[in-house]
């Protein structure tokens, strides 16, 4: 027997090549997958489906007639002596060698196979091990697997052939190529109708020339977006709610032709489409504009709606022809590399003027650009700047301010004005300025951090002032609003050029890593402009831009050209544009047209505008077919049975604009009713609460003294505060007037100015009522609740985030209102301590973090020697569920990952990490089930319950 006796095969399942035994699967849809979910049962054996194996590349380094002892590497060595990448010292590889036996007086040529093969095998691994290294990776080169060549799929897959060729074939090819191929494969008349459908369909949404074994991960987002589209238009959804991002980005207007077809079909289907657009055809299919706004950031915040009326191509803005100045620009000749589908040997590129790269998406424009223009003109030492899209950092310690290169400006005429106390570093978020209780990042558990309000300085910090501001109000304003005549003259550049290009709503605080494509690429221009401001006429530079008018109105695109020209007038500007408000603006054009196929001189059109027919530039007819297309589709019934059909009266009137947690618009009302209405329920006559700081400040007046709780913050996340915390600030307060019971509720500290007393109180400021000290009562001003008889403190203002599920969620559940939890009332024995054993029936005791557990003990704020059966209902569910308001940082631990800190996360989620170990035999997670959460009010902190209105919590309103 071939096999041997033990190997059982079906010969249901395989077939046998009798002249060599070897064995083939019948094909089954199993064979021809790589799937973890099939147990990757078509992959190849050798390289596990990847298709790709890491080898080292010895050919050029490896001087083969020099004695082995000699050093035969031909590497440079690193300071320390050692070869660079291998980490090898020249002696220890040459002993290393010996000791397998290999003679070290012969040279490479001059040895056996076998002994060339280990020490080939010794230099390999030694990489291998240092793969992470840059220096190392120049010798490892990816190869295609041999096995497999490069498909990833096993021999038994390959050998099952369609019309002559194996599925790895059909997988290189993009998804036009497939289509010319279909006849030829046997299909059925329906499954080749089919086909052929879906691959007209990915050829419309122009996404047809992507490779159909490309990875999801390196396609653009365009072409992502495009992609999601696909699944949703082939699974006949119907009744969802569909919500498309700026599906026209990256798409040359004729591209968004099926784009919005796909559009007009989801909706004939009765699904609800919401798409994020500039584009005007795509307000021109749509039967409801939002427009939100009036301005961007701060001055948005609003909704405007308006119903459309279809307008003709010929009447939407961009259409208009501008007068192009005729310009007799001189060119230069650049020699390219071909690369990918752009097969040019060289291009013309008119000098100081300006050009836009124009095309399909997929045509190829980055990579004539950003890629080969780009090395050719590195090569030609003509000096050339590339603007593209890519974020500078991900760091969210990463603002504009520190990427304008104004920050360390900004910090010194601070630390001037606040000299000797506080220094440049104490004005820095990320130095000693930090806020210590969210360590600088300005949020903790995704709602704005109750100390600094998101500032994220330390209070002291902010009491320093220039020209009337804070460093936080200089990070937070809009720029115009700040006054760069005098201190801040350094501003006024930046000032003048981020309005320009429609970015002064970006604040100088904002982290970059939250900058939209086209934000960002304008503050790259900014940046670039800044620097190179008074050189940039002599610099005859190139500037390459990608999609810079990405986002922009109109209003938008005509003022970041106008930008363009002052700055860079005299040089030459290369940019890679979809909008036809930018194009028909530039002087010359270079049209890469559809995506289909290999670019060359013939198919590429290059000319002044006007001079020539461009053929990505021919929008006639382009409405019309929207509007056939539109006008086929039958009314829908969900619009002629809406209850609100659009009426005159609510035309053009402005909504609140609110977060979306809120599906119902019913509920936008109840938040904005509740936030200008709303009464605190306890009636505390010692408590007043204010709108603002400024009501605030104006009913204190010139009251004296002014007094502060320091605890504030660390009283509204638990009735005690952490032993470390008190002795922390009762230290830092030493030798100030203070008047300190042990009770923390009460400890006060008299303030210098009422800046102080607002900033160190968290926003509750003390006043006496009458003489102090003595037996006064004293009275709470403040711009958040706290009471006193109750020990209340709610950590948000109510008026701007109280009522708003997505800013005021429960940290437990984060707004859901349920969350997942074993039957705890069933396990649990409340007779017995967590450290019992017999408490739950499974020895919960043993996985118990117990560091942690004496960490918070230690602190004060919890007791687990107690029984359950003595502890309160809310100290019980912090048992179960964790005490998420507060962790600790373990000392000398930076902070960063889970690990660093101390944190008690509750029975419910020890059980689940540790299910297993604790219950071998059954799988405790079967009994994972939804409950309510205890710590909130339907998703809502439970503070939220403290305000009314009508006599009316907002729950009851959202439940009724
Ligand atoms: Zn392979
Ligand atoms: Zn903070
Ligand atoms: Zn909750």
């Amino acid at each position: 027997m071939l096999l041997g006796d033990e190997v059982e095969l079906n010969f249901d399942e395989h077939y046998f090549y009798l002249p060599d035994g070897v064995v083939f699967r019948k094909p089954s849809a199993l064979l021809f997958s790589r799937s973890q979910a099939s147990s990757r049962s078509g992959c190849c054996k050798a390289c596990g489906g990847i298709g790709k194996k890491i080898a080292a590349d010895f050919d050029e380094i490896i001087k083969k007639n020099t004695p082995l002892h000699d050093g035969f590497l031909d590497v440079p060595l690193t300071k320390s002596g050692r070869y660079v990448g291998f980490k090898f010292l020249p002696t220890g590889l040459s002993s290393l060698i010996k000791k397998q036996g290999i003679d070290t007086s012969k040279t490479f040529n001059g040895l056996s196979a076998d002994a060339r093969e280990m020490l080939l095998g010794i230099l390999t691994n030694k990489l291998l091990s240092n793969h992470t290294d840059e220096n190392t990776r120049q010798y490892l080169k990816e190869t295609n697997c041999s096995a497999c060549e490069g498909s990833g799929y096993s021999y038994q897959t390959r050998a099952v052939l369609v019309n002559g060729k194996s599925i790895d074939y059909f997988l290189n090819l993009t998804a036009n190529e497939l289509r010319s191929e279909l006849s030829g494969m046997g299909l059925e008349k329906d499954e080749l109708a089919r086909l052929n459908d879906f691959l007209s369909v990915i050829d419309k949404l122009a996404i047809g020339h992507i490779g159909l074994n490309r990875p999801t991960s390196s396609i653009s987002s365009g072409e992502a977006q495009r992609l999601k589209l696909l699944d949703v238009l082939m699974s006949n959804h119907s009744g969802k709610i569909i919500v498309l991002d700026e599906p026209s980005a990256n798409l040359q207007y004729h591209d968004n032709l099926a784009i919005l077809d796909a559009i007009l079909k989801l909706k004939a289907r009765d699904n609800c489409v919401i798409v994020v657009e500039h584009n005007p055809l795509y307000h021109n299919i749509s039967d409801r504009i939002l427009h939100v706004g009036p301005g961007a950031g701060a001055e948005g915040g609003y909704v405007k709606e308006s119903f459309p009326t279809f307008l003709p191509t010929q009447q939407l803005a961009f259409h208009v022809k501008r007068p192009t100045a005729k310009v007799n620009a001189s060119f230069t000749t650049l020699t390219l590399k071909p690369k990918r589908n752009v097969r040019l040997e060289s291009i013309k590129i008119p000098g100081e003027c300006f050009t836009a790269v124009v095309g399909s998406s997929g045509a190829g424009k980055s990579t004539l650009v950003l890629e080969m223009m780009y090395s050719s003109l590195i090569e030609s030492k003509v000096p050339v700047v590339k603007l593209d899209s890519k974020p500078p950092g991900k760091s969210t310690a990463s603002i504009v301010a520190t990427y304008l290169e104004v920050f360390d400006d900004i910090r010194k005429e601070f630390s001037r004005e606040a000299t000797p106390y506080l220094t440049e570093s104490d004005f820095s978020f990320n130095a000693r300025g930090a806020c210590p209780v969210c360590n600088g990042s300005g949020n903790e558990g995704g709602k704005p951090c109750g100390v600094c309000f998101g500032s994220r300085y330390k209070p002291d910090v902010l009491l320093t002032k220039v020209e009337g501001l804070s460093i936080v109000d200089v990070l937070q304003l809009n720029i115009l609003d700040i006054n760069t005549s005098k201190a801040f003259g350094f501003l006024s550049n930046v000032r003048r050029i981020l309005d320009a290009l429609s970015l002064a709503h970006i604040t100088l605080g904002r982290a970059t890593s939250s900058l939209s494509g086209g934000e960002l690429q304008r503050l790259k221009l900014a940046k670039f402009i800044l620097r190179h401001k008074r050189t940039l006429g002599k610099e005859r530079a190139v500037v390459m831009l990608d999609e810079p008018s990405r986002g922009l109105d109109s209003t938008g695109v005509s003022q970041l050209y106008e930008v363009l020209l002052e700055y860079l007038a005299g040089l030459t500007v290369i940019a890679i544009e979809h909008n036809p408000e930018f194009i028909y603006r530039s002087t010359y054009i270079i049209d890469l047209g559809r995506a289909i196929g290999e670019k060359n001189q013939d198919n590429i059109v290059a000319g002044y505008l006007g001079d020539k027919d461009f053929p990505s530039l021919n929008y006639s007819l382009l409405s019309d077919e929207i509007k056939a297309s539109k006008d086929s589709l039958q009314p829908i019934a969900f619009n002629a049975a809406k209850p609100g059909v659009p009426d005159a009266a609510s035309e053009g009137r402005y909504f609140q604009f609110l977060p979306h947690l809120y599906i119902k618009q019913n509920n936008f009302d109840v938040e904005r009713q509740f936030s200008n209405r709303f009464s605190i329920q306890k009636n505390d006559g010692n408590f007043r609460l204010f709108k603002s700081r400024d009501e605030l400040q104006k009913a204190v007046g010139e009251a004296c003294p002014l007094l502060f709780n320091p605890l504030v913050s660390h009283l509204e996340k638990f009735p005690k505060v952490p032993v470390s915390v008190f002795k922390a600030v009762t230290a830092e307060y030493k030798g100030r007037e203070l008047y300190l019971s042990e009770d923390p509720w009460r400890m006060l500290v008299k303030a210098v100015s009422f800046d102080e007393a607002f900033l160190k109180g968290a926003g509750v400021v003390a006043l006496p009522n009458g003489d102090f000290p003595g037996p006064a009562t004293i009275n709470y001003y403040g711009i958040r609740l706290f009471n006193l008889a109750e020990r209340i403190v709610d950590g948000i203002q109510p008026d701007k985030y109280a009522f708003n599920l997505y800013r005021n969620a429960c940290i437990y559940c984060k707004g859901y209102g349920h969350f997942k939890s074993y039957p705890f009332e069933k396990w649990i024995d409340k007779r017995f301590s967590p450290f019992d054993a017999r408490m739950t029936p499974f020895g919960l005791n043993r996985v118990m973090p117990k560091a942690t557990i004496s960490h918070f003990a230690k602190e004060g704020l919890f007791d687990f020697s107690v029984p359950p059966s003595e502890l309160t209902d809310d100290e019980y569910n912090i048992l179960l569920y964790g005490f998420k308001a507060y962790k600790f940082q373990k000392p000398g631990k930076p902070g960063v990952v889970q690990d660093d800190f101390w944190e008690w996360r509750g029975l419910n989620s020890y059980v689940y990490h540790n299910a297993a170990k604790l219950s071998p035999r059954e799988d405790l997670n079967t009994h994972l089930g939804w409950r309510e959460c205890p710590f909130c009010a339907r998703g809502f902190k439970k503070t939220v319950t403290q305000y009314v209105c009508d006599g009316k919590t907002i729950v009851s309103f959202l439940d009724s």
